[in-house]
């Protein structure tokens, strides 16, 4: 919004105002009114002001058919002007105030010695308040008005006049009845009009508007901010704008006096209130997003914590599945009895080791291990001991097999194997004896045992470099042939190839 101290009041005085002298005839200085586009003449001598004549008295001296041919200026001026003393203005809205109040549109200003030094006008206080914001917030239906008088083109021009001058109005919009029976404006007459066509000796009595109206209109909408009534209103040099709606229809006018208006106190206080609820609407609307913005945090931190809450959740589930899948496998690859690996897992493990140990050409060994007398064990003490036995011999396989790609696995039955990667027939011979010494340390009592008091196992050893033409059933056959050969040498005793 404009304030003070963007400019100073004096800015607001035109300081060369027009005059003339008291003694100009009244056709002269209504030739320079029409001539110098101003609505009014100071009438002066010797710097005193004596008086002031205007549009308004052309159109009121026109109206009474007042002849203007041997009559001064000084004549049909208005005398007792309202004027202010520089000293008196305190600032631009005083000034507003005091012409308001008046109902006046011209305000000569006198220094402190009487004398005339300017003229206020509604065009001098618009050029101060050009870059005003505040009439770009407001539209000109808010301050038009609307109270408008219509004539007939058909209409005498000294009929217009009267018009005029009877309600006081500074100009007449002239329309004529369309098809559908409205009221449509074609032109306008203003008091600039009556000045000119006075300047130009019309007859006023046999003239009719329509030869002499300002046409075509320049209307503007009701819903147009006065910024743009301003600048329309410059741009075509003109005082007032008929006002249409958005159907195109009359529905007022706004001149320079209404643009003022707006610096009434009054409607300064309607444009804060405009403007203050523009902030609040501005601050709702950024409070709802700050609002909806907090909400959506809000939200992103909730799904977070859900989020990771569930990461949470799934990795132990995963922990889970993946213990039990462990364990699952092991149940698949396992003996139960034993917890030795099965046969099955033996045999897929025995096919990987051969190709590996097939690619790198070392020896692959083999110990095939039976217990001794076992059935006869299980007929003396019972099936129970007899697992009993079986899960002791497994731990003796696991505890000297040392290892990572050692695996000792239940054949079937109360046989078993110990598959040695990477062992020569040496080490595994040795291993052999290690487990059959061990088992027969396990003193466990065997007295239906035709070689010993004691549980014992026999054991026969192959050792072998995979061969590309060699099946590793050879291997199998070759341990097992061993074991059997064991057997027949008086089993408890390790035999190789
Ligand atoms: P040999 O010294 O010639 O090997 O005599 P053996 O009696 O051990 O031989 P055989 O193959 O005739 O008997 C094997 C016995 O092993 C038969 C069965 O009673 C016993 N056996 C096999 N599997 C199991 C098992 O899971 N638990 C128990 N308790 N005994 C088993
Ligand atoms: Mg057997
Ligand atoms: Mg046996």
């Amino acid at each position: 919004m404009t304030s003070e101290s963007e400019f100073s009041w004096n800015q607001a005085i035109d300081f060369q105002p027009l005059t003339t002298e008291p003694s100009a005839s009244v056709k002269d200085v209504i030739t320079l009114l029409n001539q110098s586009k101003v609505s009014y003449v100071l009438i002066v001598e010797q710097g005193n002001l004596l008086g002031i004549f205007t549009e308004r008295d052309v159109v009121r001296l026109t109206a009474e058919r007042q002849e203007f041919t041997g009559f001064t200026i000084a004549d049909v001026m208005s005398k007792n002007v309202i004027y202010v003393t520089t000293s008196q203005i305190t600032d631009i809205y005083m000034i507003l105030d005091l012409m308001r109040r008046h109902r006046i549109r011209h305000l000569p200003v006198l220094n402190e010695l009487g004398q005339l030094i300017g003229i206020v006008t509604p065009k001098t206080i618009r050029k101060v308040f050009k870059p005003a914001d505040m009439i770009r917030y407001r539209l000109v239906g808010e301050l038009m008005e609307t109270h408008v008088i219509q004539a007939s083109g058909l209409t005498t021009v000294l009929d217009i006049t009267q018009l005029m001058a009877k309600n006081k109005i500074s100009c007449v919009v002239i329309s004529e009845i369309n098809t559908e029976g409205e009221n449509n404006p074609i032109g306008i007459i203003t008091e600039v009009d009556i000045v000119r066509l006075r300047a130009q000796n019309y007859d006023f009595s046999s003239t009719q508007a329509r030869v002499v109206m300002s046409a075509p209109l320049k209307p503007i909408r009701n819903d147009d901010t006065l910024w743009f009534a301003h600048q329309k209103m410059e741009q075509h040099n003109i005082r007032r704008l008929v006002v249409i709606d958005s159907q195109e229809k009359l529905c007022g006018i706004i001149t320079q006096s209404s643009l003022l208006r707006v610096l009434d106190p009054l409607e300064m206080q309607a444009l804060i209130q405009i403007l203050q609820q523009t902030v609040d609407e501005q601050t709702q609307q950024l409070q709802k997003k700050n609002q909806a913005l907090e909400r959506e945090v809000k939200e992103c931190l909730l799904m977070k914590e859900i989020v990771s809450k569930n990461e949470i959740e799934y990795r132990k589930i995963a922990e889970k599945l993946q213990i039990a899948n462990q364990k699952l496998q092991q149940l698949a690859d396992s003996d139960s009895l034993t917890g030795l690996a099965n046969r099955r897992y033996f045999d897929n493990y025995f096919q990987q080791e051969w190709k590996r140990l097939l690619r790198e050409q070392v020896p692959l060994s083999l110990i095939m291990c039976d217990v001794d007398y076992f059935k006869n064990y299980n007929d003396t003490y019972g099936h129970q001991f007899g697992d009993e036995c079986l899960r002791r011999i497994a731990i003796v396989f696991q505890e000297t097999i040392k290892r990572p790609a050692d695996l000792a696995a239940r054949y079937g039955g109360e046989e078993f194997v110990i598959l040695l990667p990477n062992t020569n027939l040496e080490g595994a011979i040795h291993l052999a004896k290690v487990i059959n010494s061990r088992v027969e340390s396990l003193h466990i009592p065997h007295i239906s045992s035709d070689v010993s008091n004691r549980l014992t196992v026999s054991l026969g050893v192959a050792t072998t470099i995979p061969q590309l033409n060699k099946s590793p059933q050879t291997l199998i056959a070759d341990a097992d042939r061993m074991l059997y050969k064991a057997k027949s040498a008086g089993r408890n005793c390790v035999k190789f190839i």
